[in-house]
């Protein structure tokens, strides 16, 4: 019997994804024994009219990951929306926006003035900025239209399922290779990890106390946290009661609290506001003074609330952006 095909593919990303599936090593010959890699940029040399030559429904499912932000990016879904029987958003980009997702904070203005002329890295005496239309010697040269907003995949595309985190675990994924080779998929729409969140099975939540006061926001870059405790109860910001489980706890494992790439719980309209509503009622200040004290030793809160979601967020972009596009 034919294998089934599965599709990887990359938008907007650091490219953490596919490591995910490189790491694998020689356990990468047991998911081609199971499938049939019919896409993988990072990895095989396929064009885009290979892919154009697809009937629909030839690849069983599509992994995208990365957030959307150019023309091109959106041509490519779309393709394989056409061609993929499902499409499941890979990582926090895909899912959420992810960390280019921050790019919404500030405008595409901004964004080339720093890339092309303000960065002390750069050297353009003549100021060139790519151009969408350019020609050549007598050749007309074309390329992507750099969107205003980045975009997760579920804006642009209709997304079956979501795969999260920076990058997802690989367990997490062979259970959704699982569940797709047997036919046991959970309802269309669904984030396939734990419902829970993190705090419910990070074992530091033990050291928590009932009534948590907050008094400042320490740093992991200037402050060690204690590798016994709660991060919140320690002074540390974590996302731990806005986000989904499933990780394995990653990163408190490192001693380093959580950022928040699984998103939010199913109950959280937002995690970024999940979290501030959490945090807010255990801010501890005698004066507004203290108060305001407090709020400034929280570095970048638009970053840390929204680090992983910010163009899925309510917010979706800075209002400032906003006004500076329109
Ligand atoms: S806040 Fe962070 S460290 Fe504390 S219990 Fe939750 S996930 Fe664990
Ligand atoms: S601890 Fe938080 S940020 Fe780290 S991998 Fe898990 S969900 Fe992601």
């Amino acid at each position: 019997m034919a294998k089934p095909k599965v599709a990887f593919y990359w938008c907007a990303s650091c490219g953490g994804c596919e490591e995910t599936i490189v790491d694998l090593a020689e356990d990468i010959l047991g998911v081609v024994e199971a499938v049939d890699i019919a896409l993988w940029p990072v990895a095989i040399d396929m064009k885009r009219k290979d892919v154009e030559a697809w009937e629909p429904g030839d690849v069983a499912v599509a992994f995208i990951n990365g957030a959307v932000r150019l023309s091109e990016q959106k041509e490519w879904v779309e393709l394989l929306r056409e061609k993929c029987s499902l499409v499941i958003a890979f990582g926090s980009c895909a899912h959420m926006g992810g960390i280019p997702g921050l790019a919404n904070a500030t405008n595409r203005e901004e964004i080339f003035a720093n890339k092309y002329h303000r960065s002390p890295t750069v050297a353009n005496p003549d100021g060139i900025v790519p151009q969408e239309q350019t020609n050549v010697d007598g050749y007309d040269l074309e390329l992507p239209t750099f969107w205003k907003d980045v975009k997760p995949l579920n804006e642009v595309i209709d997304v079956d399922y979501y795969l999260p985190g920076c990058p997802p675990p690989f367990d997490l994924v062979a259970t959704a290779v699982g569940a797709i080779l047997e036919g046991k998929l959970p309802p269309k729409g669904s984030v396939i990890a734990p419902e829970k969140a993190l705090c419910d099975t990070c074992e530091r939540n033990d050291t928590k106390p009932d009534e948590m006061t907050i008094t400042e926001f320490k740093r992991t870059a200037t402050s060690t946290p204690d590798p016994e405790k709660c991060f919140l109860a320690d002074g540390f910001l974590c996302m731990g009661p806005a986000t989904r489980s499933g990780c394995g706890e990653r990163c408190i494992n490192g001693n380093m609290p959580c950022r928040g790439c699984f998103g939010p719980t199913p109950d959280a309209i937002d995690p970024g506001l999940k979290l501030l509503a959490a945090i807010a009622s255990r801010g501890e200040a005698d004066s507004e003074e203290d108060a305001k004290a407090l709020a400034d030793s929280l570095v970048d809160p638009l970053g840390t609330y929204y680090r992983f979601g910010l163009p899925a967020s309510m917010l979706k972009r800075s209002a400032d952006t906003e006004r500076a596009q329109t």
